[in-house]
């Protein structure tokens, strides 16, 4: 029988944008996420969705628009 001791292995997180193995460590600055682009897109698709959600419905107060010349 074959001890493994846990070698100085970084963790590792599935990402929350690609879904793949994301170093979970110093060495990764856009941990949880796999890459800094994976970060962006979740950061971006948060926004949005954060915007969507925060939009007004002050669609009466808005009722007197101006005409488009
Ligand atoms: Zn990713």
């Amino acid at each position: 029988m074959t001890a493994n001791p846990p070698a100085a292995e970084p963790r590792r997180v599935p990402c929350p944008t690609c879904k793949r193995p994301a170093v979970f460590a110093p060495s990764n600055p856009s941990r949880p996420f796999c890459s800094e682009r994976c970060r962006g897109v979740d950061l971006g698709a948060w926004a949005n969705e954060s915007y969507r959600v925060a939009a007004p419905p002050g669609r009466e107060d808005d009722d007197t628009l101006p005409d488009g010349a």
